[in-house]
């Protein structure tokens, strides 16, 4: 892509300099755009990132072993089935909104109310059991406080997994694997390091379990933007979320026992639940077993924040100058700048475009000729493509190119006809 047509431009400053890091950044750098307190757009930057982002949880949702199969459930929940579950007045951050006639709906904050009524009309027996449906959806919060950009919004993106099970110690199961893979989802985004005990960025996080199950899982990862208080076991690294802190003096992650904790300020990216017969049973989800008995199923609802995510992202990987993408999330692959516009340059830039194209790798070409070389490198280094390659007088006068990875420090110059075998050899 053309940066000339990009539509979004790069903006020196936006208002609030108190705001979360990411929410900075990403607003600077014309990712997103704030329609009002809470509502953002994805501009074609951000929403590439989005779409990444999108991508590797699908991947990972729909591989073995989450093994789940991608739905579209409605944004407009019928009030019926928020009375049934009592939420409809529970649930403070419910929109509800009217249609013609006076009928009411609810704007989906979380999808329990449509999911549970509908697998009862495909589950008649064990044999319809276990199966796992996912979606990747808006959903609407009214939230109380909107802050910190894109971690707390009132209109966001979440994937939502259910799991259907014919007892508990299947549920049991499934969650145990689900809870790999949110690492595994963690780790790919880049605000995960297994090998790491003390910097691990993001935690599996201890909380409360509501009726069913003692506790639930939280993925909080660190920063002082992160609006809940965790505590990590100083010996084994696990941590618990602050509101059931005080029912737990040791460390839970058995055999530690550990009594000293770390406090550090987290941001909840995903949380994994066994919701058991909550929902089951208010909408009547039964099978009918082996011995013939008619049983309740049993349910897990796994949730991920794709928005708060991508914010997480830039929490972690940033530096004084802006984002610093990991290459799996990046909007592109390589930051292509043209430095100099006589014809010479602007030809062999031009040709190093198109090469890069043919070769599949996604570009962004700095082809705007009222930006001066120091503008262009500054934005280079807001936007945080993690390859940056600079074609001037001065590379081309050894025929080369400079490359220079963003969390590097190190430039190097590589000939023209190797450019695209260093950064293919240099991806991984
Ligand atoms: P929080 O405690 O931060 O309000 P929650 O526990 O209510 O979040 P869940 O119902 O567990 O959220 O939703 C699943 C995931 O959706 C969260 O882990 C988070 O990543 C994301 N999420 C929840 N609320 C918001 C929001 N207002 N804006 C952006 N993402 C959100
Ligand atoms: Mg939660």
């Amino acid at each position: 892509m053309r940066q000339s047509q990009l539509f979004s431009k790069t903006l020196k400053k936006i208002g609030n300099e108190k705001e979360a890091i990411s929410n900075q950044l990403l607003l600077r750098a014309g990712f997103i755009d704030q329609t009002t307190a809470g509502v953002f757009t994805f501009l074609p930057l951000g929403f590439k990132v989005l779409k990444k982002i999108e991508n590797i949880i699908r991947r990972k949702m729909e591989e073995s072993p989450i093994s789940g199969q991608e739905v579209l459930m409605p944004v407009l929940h019928p009030k019926e089935n928020w009375q049934k579950t009592g939420r409809w007045q529970q649930l403070d951050i419910l929109f509800k909104v009217k249609g013609s006639g006076g009928k009411e709906y609810a704007l989906g904050p979380t999808h329990e109310e449509i999911i549970s009524p509908l697998a009862k009309k495909f589950i008649f027996s064990y044999k319809d059991l276990p199966f796992y449906l996912f979606q990747i959806q808006t959903k609407f919060r009214d939230e109380l406080r909107v802050k910190s950009g894109l971690m707390r919004t009132r209109e966001f993106l979440m994937k939502d997994l259910y799991s259907f099970h014919t007892s508990e110690e299947d549920l049991g199961g499934y969650y145990e694997k689900v809870a790999m893979v949110y690492l595994k989802i963690f780790e790919e985004c880049g605000i995960y390091n297994p090998k790491a005990l003390k910097d691990r960025v993001t935690y599996q996080t201890w909380a409360s379990g509501g009726t069913f199950s003692k506790y639930s899982h939280e993925y909080q990862t660190v920063t002082e933007s992160g609006e809940d208080t965790i505590y990590i076991c100083k010996k084994c690294y696990a941590a618990i979320n602050k509101e059931i802190k005080d029912e737990i003096k040791l460390c839970p992650n058995k055999p530690c026992d550990s009594k000293e904790f770390e406090e550090r300020k987290a941001i909840e990216v995903g949380n994994i639940f066994k919701l058991g017969t909550k929902y089951s049973l208010p909408f009547d989800l039964k099978f009918r077993d082996k011995d013939g008995k008619e049983k309740p199923v049993f349910m897990g609802c796994y949730g991920m924040g794709i928005g708060r995510l991508m914010a997480a992202i830039v929490e972690i990987n940033h530096d004084q100058e802006g984002m610093i993408w990991p290459k799996e999330t990046a909007p592109f692959q390589v930051h292509l700048i043209q430095i100099g516009d006589d014809q010479k340059i602007k030809k062999a830039t031009e040709e190093m475009y198109l090469n890069l194209q043919k070769n599949e790798i996604e570009v962004l070409y700095d082809d705007r000729e009222e930006k001066t070389p120091g503008e262009k490198l500054v934005d280079a280094d807001l936007i945080g493509i993690p390859f940056r390659m600079v074609v001037s007088d001065k590379t081309l006068s050894g025929d080369n190119v400079e490359i220079k990875k963003r969390n590097e420090k190190a430039v190097e110059l590589v000939k023209l006809d190797k450019a695209i075998e260093f950064l293919k050899n240099n991806f991984n």
